[in-house]
C-alpha cells in the first residue's frame, strides 16, 4: 500500500466538474510504478474561485496540475508564461512552478500527434481533413501544423463559428495553411484525403451506435487512409468500426489521452515515465465504465 506522509509531493488537476476524470487513474499508477513519493488529486475549482485557487497551490508548494473544461482559457492570464503550442492553441493543459512562477502548456498537441509520428508519413504531402471546429479541434490543427501538413480542411456545421475559428488563426503563419468548410461539402474532401480526424463528440458514449460519418461516405475514403477519433469511450468507436472496414488506419482519442498524460508527468517528474503502464491502467477503467 501506498504511504502518503508530510514529505508527499502534490499534483493534481483543476476543473469543474471533475470527479469524472480519469487522469488520476492514469498519473497515479504511473506514480506507483517508478516508487516516487508523489500523489495526484482531482481538486474541484468553481470559476469563481480561479485566481484563488492558483494563489493557494503557490503557497502550500504543489509541484504542477493539470487544467481542464472551463479552465483552460481563464488560466492564461494567471500564470508567468506559456508555450508557443499553448499560444497557438489559446489554451493550457498542463501547470508546474518555476522559481519566478507557473509555467503552461498544451500537451494535447503532443499527444495528438504522438501516435502519427510512429506511422512516419511524409506529412507535408497529406491534407487532413478534421470534422469539428472545437477547443479540441484547435489542438489537431495544432499538431498538424508543427507536423508538416501543408493543407488542413476544417468541416463544421456553423458558418460562423467556422470563419471565427478560421480568424483566430488570422496572425500566424498557419492562417493560409486553414481552409474551412460545410459538412455539405465532405464527400469531395474525403476522397482526397489520406488523414480524417473527428473532433466532434458525436459517437461518444452513450451514444454508441453513432458515426459522425455514415458508412456509404465512409466508402470513399482510400483504402490505407488514416482514421483517428479522439474520443476515447467506447473504445473502438463506431466510426472507427467502419473506417476500418474500409481498410483504414484507426487510432483512438485513449492513445491521446494517455500521451498528453504522459507528457504533462514528464514535465513535472523530470524523467521519464511508464507510459505502458498509464495506457493500461485506462483501458481497464475504461472498459469498466463501458459494461
Ligand atoms: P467542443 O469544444 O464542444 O467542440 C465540439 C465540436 O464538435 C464543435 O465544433 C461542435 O460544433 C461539433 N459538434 C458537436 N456536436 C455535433 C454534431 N452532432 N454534429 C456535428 N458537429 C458537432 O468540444 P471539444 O473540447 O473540442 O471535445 C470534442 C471531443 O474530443 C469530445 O468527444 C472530447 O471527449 C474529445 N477530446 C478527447 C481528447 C483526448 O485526449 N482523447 C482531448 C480533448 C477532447 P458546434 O460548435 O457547432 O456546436
Amino acid at each position: 500500500m501506498r504511504v502518503i506522509t508530510g514529505k508527499t509531493k502534490l499534483l493534481g488537476v483543476i476543473g469543474d466538474p471533475i470527479e469524472h476524470s480519469l487522469s488520476p487513474v492514469m498519473h497515479n499508477a504511473a506514480i506507483s510504478e517508478l516508487g516516487l513519493d508523489y500523489v495526484y488529486v482531482p481538486l474541484p475549482v468553481k470559476t469563481e474561485d480561479l485566481k484563488r485557487a492558483i494563489a493557494g497551490f503557490e503557497a502550500i508548494g504543489l509541484i504542477g496540475f493539470n487544467v481542464t473544461i472551463p479552465h483552460k482559457q481563464a488560466i492564461i492570464p494567471l500564470l508567468l508564461e506559456i508555450s508557443p503550442a499553448a499560444q497557438m492553441v489559446g489554451a493550457v493543459n498542463t501547470v508546474w512552478r518555476t522559481e519566478r512562477g507557473w509555467s503552461g502548456t498544451n500537451t494535447d498537441v503532443e499527444g495528438f500527434i504522438a501516435p502519427l509520428k510512429a506511422l512516419s508519413q511524409d506529412w507535408h504531402k497529406i491534407t487532413p481533413v478534421i470534422l469539428g471546429n472545437g477547443g479540441a479541434a484547435r489542438a489537431v490543427v495544432t499538431g498538424l501544423s508543427q507536423l508538416g501538413c501543408l493543407k488542413l480542411h476544417v468541416v463544421g456545421r456553423d458558418r460562423q463559428k467556422l470563419e471565427q475559428f478560421k480568424q483566430s488563426w488570422q496572425n500566424l503563419p498557419i492562417y493560409d495553411s486553414i481552409a474551412v468548410h460545410g459538412w455539405t461539402e465532405l464527400p469531395e474532401l474525403i476522397s482526397g484525403s489520406e488523414l480524417l480526424v473527428n473532433t466532434t463528440p458525436v459517437g461518444m458514449y452513450p451514444d454508441v451506435e453513432r458515426s459522425p460519418i455514415d458508412a456509404a461516405l465512409l466508402e470513399q475514403l482510400q483504402p490505407g487512409a488514416i482514421a483517428y477519433d479522439l474520443i476515447y469511450t467506447p473504445n473502438p468507436t463506431q466510426f472507427l468500426k467502419l473506417a476500418r472496414q474500409q481498410g483504414a488506419i484507426a487510432i483512438d482519442g485513449l492513445e491521446m489521452l494517455v500521451q498528453q498524460g504522459a507528457a504533462a508527468l514528464q514535465i513535472w517528474l523530470q524523467q521519464p515515465v511508464p507510459i505502458d503502464i498509464m495506457r493500461q491502467s485506462l483501458k481497464e477503467i475504461v472498459y469498466r465504465r463501458e459494461i
